[in-house]
């Protein structure tokens, strides 16, 4: 009976030989894994194991069957989604919390870096100081948990406790169609319900439309039917970059409204607040300051393995409020004075306390060694070089006459699609297009629907994703295209 190895120095042995799998998988030489279906699945497709087979083999299996049949989101030539392929040192700094210290919990170095890195994110990209932060899994808590705030100020304020009492009034959040759903579902799972959120209009560009907002906040204070039930205004949503589009509403102007109505301001950034680092589009961030409550994901644009979000609120006390823990005796640090002599004498930042999670990973360090690896410098290339290649595809796709560009982009997402007189129905034909660039592998844009129409979206987040992929996903769009027209022909 094989038993589990643990001792000393056996795991940089079998570090070395799983790098080289994955080295190997980094080059994308190898077929999709659907090509090899049969083969890996037939290979894994096993009954549960009465004996273990023991590490090697399990580390020998990982190389040969399961790491070559996996994603292609970390191919560069894969634009599809908004989560990428994670850097190295990403990888690396995720392993050694995994080792050294697998609570973000204790007096500890990743205690501290979950703080500092929070606080290094906040800074470059222009929070105010007072914002403080903490991570969780990504974009879906990380809005959960600032509207988890929003909902303890709006209430805290009419004398109720919602996170002791509940929420027992009709609530409103106002936010886009283009919101992200994790808005919504964070709505339903806070107790105010999917119906809380009030979608207000977007102009042609996309961008919410502050007059109608205006609109809307004033008509929904003079609607007696509302305000005879007491309906609680909970919060404002902006996009400081929609998924779909990379679409930034007016910050600025959104954030006047909420001080004018005395409304929560959250900002979802989830994908797009690193665009602040870009001095084309830095303006368009005017009014982030307002904002009360702010997310980000560096599981997106920053490159770290996924798992990883962040929300800022300016007053870390409410989400103590709105999350903390009953007290337990599980939860006692074994020291509760100040007098700290070894790292288990306190639990450090209580982060468990400030939202849902109470285990989890120490993802402050990932973060610090994203930011220490290349700086902010390092960073604000790469999010200028995507932002570029996205004006790129563009400029490529106004220039040719069977292209059209569906959305100029703001950020590094261009929506665009092939044109052809004699084909029917656009939409098809483009999801054409796209089933063959998928197919062929190299280019993997996503679609996108844009106001009934669907744009072939490549969006550039990867950080191995170059000039090249930009440029190769338009032409291969153009070669699909052309090739479906000869066809017809
Ligand atoms: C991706 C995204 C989310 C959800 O984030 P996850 O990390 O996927 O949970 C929320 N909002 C926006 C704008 C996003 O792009």
């Amino acid at each position: 009976m094989k038993s589990e190895r643990a001792e000393c120095g056996f795991l940089s042995q079998r570090l070395h030989e799983l790098g080289n799998s994955l080295d190997e998988y980094l080059r994308f030489e190898h077929p999709d894994a659907m090509s090899r279906y049969a083969e890996w699945h037939g290979a894994l497709a096993r009954s549960l194991p009465e004996e273990g087979v023991g590490i090697e083999q399990v580390v020998a299996e990982l190389g040969q069957h399961i790491i070559p049949n996996g994603s292609q989101i970390p191919n560069p030539g894969c634009t599809a989604f908004i989560t990428t392929g994670a850097t190295s040192v990403g990888v690396l700094a995720s392993l050694a919390g995994s080792v050294a210290a697998p609570q973000r919990l204790g007096l500890t170095a990743f205690n501290y870096l979950e703080e500092l890195s929070l606080e290094w994110m906040a800074e470059m990209f222009e929070l105010r100081p007072e914002m403080k932060g903490l991570y969780s899994s990504g974009g879906s808590v990380a809005n959960l948990v600032a509207l988890g705030a929003a909902r303890q100020w709006a209430f805290e304020r009419l004398g109720i406790d919602p996170s002791r009492d509940g929420v027992q009034r009709p609530c409103r959040i106002y936010a886009t169609a283009a919101s992200h759903h994790t808005v919504h579902r964070s709505a339903a799972v806070l107790g105010m319900g999917r119906n809380a959120i009030i979608t207000i209009a977007v102009d042609e560009q996309g961008r919410m439309c502050a007059d109608a907002l205006r609109q809307q906040l004033q008509a929904d204070l003079q609607d007696e039917q509302l305000t005879d039930r007491g309906c609680v205004p909970v919060a404002i949503v902006g996009n400081a970059g929609t998924t779909n589009a990379g679409v930034i509403d007016p910050l600025h102007d959104i954030g006047v409204l909420a001080r004018e109505f005395d409304i929560w301001f959250h900002v979802d950034g989830a994908y797009g607040l690193p665009g602040i680092l870009d001095p084309q589009v830095r303006p368009l961030y005017k009014g982030l300051s307002m904002a009360d409550s702010v997310i980000v994901d560096p599981h997106k644009w920053l490159g770290a393995p996924v798992g990883i979000g962040a929300t800022y609120v300016r007053d870390r006390s409410l989400l103590y409020r709105a999350f903390t823990q009953e007290e337990s005796d599980y939860l006692e640090g074994s020291v509760r004075d100040d007098n700290f002599q070894h790292s288990m004498d306190g639990l450090g930042i209580p982060y468990y306390d400030f939202g849902v999670e109470l285990s989890a990973p120490s993802r402050g360090a990932v973060v610090w060694a994203l930011i220490r690896e290349i700086g902010k410098e390092g960073m604000r290339e790469r999010v200028c070089r995507h932002n570029a290649m996205a004006r790129r595809v563009a400029e490529l796709a106004h220039a040719h006459p069977n292209l059209e560009v569906v959305q100029e982009p703001t950020l590094s997402i261009c929506c665009f699609r092939y044109l052809d007189n004699d084909a029917g129905e656009l939409n098809t034909l483009n999801r054409e297009i796209h089933r063959q660039l998928v197919h062929q592998g190299r280019s993997i844009p996503s679609t996108a629907m844009i106001n009934g129409v669907l744009a072939i979206r490549p969006c550039f987040v990867g950080a191995r994703t170059t000039w090249e992929h930009a440029e190769q996903v338009v032409e291969e769009v153009i070669a699909a295209g052309d090739a479906l027209r000869n066809v017809r022909a």
